[in-house]
């Protein structure tokens, strides 16, 4: 249980925090097998620079139902195949947990959908924020040419299943073809 009210200080930009727990969890092509459509890419860029795709933090807040978890994600731009660089994403543990992202910099999707077949994704620029609702599983998309910065904040307690995702894949891909963002059918989707 926090005692004390307490101050952290967050770069508006980048989000980065010198307060943030160290070290920042990274997520790498090499921990991203089989999230891509085109696994012969990703392995392939794996094998020649294996590249950050995103990095997070949450600032180690107690996971009680009673406390907020807050903290940052940074998705970094990229493209696996035609399909842009994204995070796992993942539905909470506690399923009906909600979720705000605010975003700091760059343009992304937060791509969400639902075990029922409910899908949206919107884009989020700087001063945009997302409400994600209990039950909605989220992945954010980096659609820029910079760092997609991204706020978030959740009931201490909420958890993260990243399995369902890994097991089922997305319904939806976020895809460029011809210069455009397209939202098309994941073909691989369970
Ligand atoms: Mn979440």
């Amino acid at each position: 249980m926090i005692q004390q009210p307490f101050v952290v200080t967050f770069d508006p930009k980048t989000g980065f925090s010198d307060d943030a727990p160290k070290p920042i969890s990274q997520r790498r092509l090499s921990n991203m097998r089989n999230m891509f459509l085109d696994e012969a890419a990703r392995a392939a860029m794996e094998e020649s620079e294996n590249a950050l795709v995103y990095e997070f933090f949450e600032m180690g807040i107690p996971d009680l139902a009673t406390e907020l978890a807050f903290g940052t994600s940074i998705c970094y731009p990229g493209k696996v195949g035609e399909e842009f660089f994204m995070t796992k994403g993942h539905f909470h543990e506690v399923f009906d947990c909600a979720e705000t992202y605010i975003c700091l910099s760059g343009k992304g999707i937060m791509l969400m959908e639902t075990p029922d077949g409910k899908w949206a994704a919107p884009v989020l620029t700087p001063g945009k924020m997302v409400y994600v609702p209990g039950g909605w599983a989220h992945r954010s998309v980096n659609i820029g040419s910079e760092p997609f910065v991204t706020f978030f904040n959740f009931r201490g307690d909420a958890g993260h299943d990243y399995a369902t995702i890994e097991e089922k894949g997305y319904r939806k891909l976020v895809v460029e073809r011809g210069g455009k963002v397209e939202i098309v059918d994941n073909p691989r989707w369970k």
